[in-house]
C-alpha cells in the first residue's frame, strides 16, 4: 500500500485558480510531499510573488536569493535557482521572492514572453536532478505568470473548494486554458481536479461536491480534502502537513491524493 509509482514520462502540472484562497498553495506542496515521500522527486516552481509555497516548503525566498525571477528574466538557470527542501531529499523548489511582483509588467516587453518559463524548464536540467514531477503554483490571477505556467505544463490540476460561488469564474479559467491551447501549447489538458477545504457538517459542501462532479466527471479526484486546522496550521512552521502531523485527516487525504494522481500518470500514459 506504501508504493507509489513513477511516471511513465516526466509530468508537469500546473495549479491554476485565478481565485484565491482555494488551495492552490496548499495543494501544490502537499501533493508534492506526498510523491516526495515515497522517493519520487518532485519539484515545486513557486510562481507567485506571495511565496508561499516557498514557506511551506521551508527554502530561502528573501529577495536577492536565485529564484524563479531570475529565471524568467534569463539571469540564472534552473539548476542554479533550484533548492532542496528540508524537508526530503526528494522535495525540490524553485522559490518566488518578492522580486516577482513586477515581472508581470517586465515580461509584457520581452521576446517570448508567454514561454519563459517553458523555456528555462530544460529537460537537461531536469533530468539531472532526476525529477519525475513538475508543479507550478499559480498567483490568483490569469496574467502572464499564468500564462507561462500554463505553457510550460502538460496538465492542468484545479483545486476547487467546496464553498459558495465555487463554480465561478471558472468558465474564464476554461477559456483561458482554450486560447493557450489554440496559440501556445495544443498539448495542454485539464487532467485533474481537487476538491478542497470539505466540511461535512454542511449540506452545501455536499452540493458543491455533485455539481463539480456531474460536470467535470473522472477529471475529479476521488479524494477530497477535508477542512482542517492542522492543514492551516502548518505553513506557519515552514512545514506541509505531511511533515507537520503525518496522522492527521488532512495529511492522509493528501497522500490519498498524490496516490490517485500518481496512479493515473501510470495508467494514462501506457
Ligand atoms: P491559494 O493558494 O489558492 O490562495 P491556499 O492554499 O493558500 O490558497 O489556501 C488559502 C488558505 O486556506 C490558507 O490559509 C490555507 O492554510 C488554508 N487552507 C487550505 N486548505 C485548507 C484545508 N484543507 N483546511 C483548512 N485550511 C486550509
Ligand atoms: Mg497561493
Amino acid at each position: 500500500a506504501n508504493f507509489m509509482p513513477r511516471p511513465t514520462r516526466r509530468r508537469v502540472l500546473t495549479v491554476a485558480n485565478q481565485k484565491g484562497g482555494v488551495g492552490k498553495t496548499t495543494s501544490t506542496v502537499n501533493l508534492a510531499a506526498g510523491l516526495a515521500l515515497h522517493g519520487v522527486k518532485t519539484l515545486v516552481i513557486d510562481l507567485d510573488p506571495q511565496g508561499n509555497a516557498s514557506t511551506a516548503l521551508d527554502v530561502d525566498h528573501r529577495s536577492g536569493t536565485p529564484s524563479v525571477y531570475e529565471m524568467l528574466i534569463g539571469e540564472v538557470s534552473l539548476a542554479d535557482a533550484t533548492q532542496v527542501s528540508q524537508q526530503s531529499p526528494n522535495l525540490f523548489c524553485v522559490p518566488a521572492t518578492i522580486d516577482l511582483a513586477g515581472a508581470e509588467i517586465e515580461l509584457v516587453s520581452m521576446a517570448s514572453r508567454e514561454s519563459r518559463l517553458k523555456e528555462a524548464l530544460t529537460s537537461e536540467a531536469l533530468d539531472e536532478l532526476g525529477i519525475d514531477y513538475v508543479f507550478i503554483d499559480c498567483p490568483p490571477s490569469l496574467g502572464l505568470l499564468t500564462v507561462n505556467a500554463l505553457s510550460a505544463a502538460h496538465e492542468v490540476l484545479i483545486p476547487i473548494q467546496c464553498e459558495y460561488y465555487a463554480l465561478e469564474g471558472l468558465g474564464q479559467l476554461l477559456s483561458n486554458i482554450e486560447l493557450v491551447q489554440q496559440h501556445l501549447n495544443p498539448a495542454l489538458k485539464v487532467s485533474t481536479i481537487l476538491l478542497t477545504m470539505y466540511d461535512g457538517r454542511t449540506k452545501l459542501a455536499d452540493q458543491v461536491t455533485q455539481e463539480v462532479r456531474n460536470h467535470f466527471g473522472d477529471v475529479v479526484l476521488k479524494t477530497i480534502i477535508p477542512r482542517s486546522v492542522k492543514v492551516s496550521e502548518a505553513p506557519g512552521y515552514g512545514q506541509t502537513v505531511l511533515a507537520y502531523d503525518p496522522g492527521s485527516r488532512g495529511a492522509m487525504s493528501y497522500l490519498d491524493a498524490a496516490r490517485e494522481v500518481a496512479e493515473r500518470g501510470v495508467r494514462e500514459q501506457r
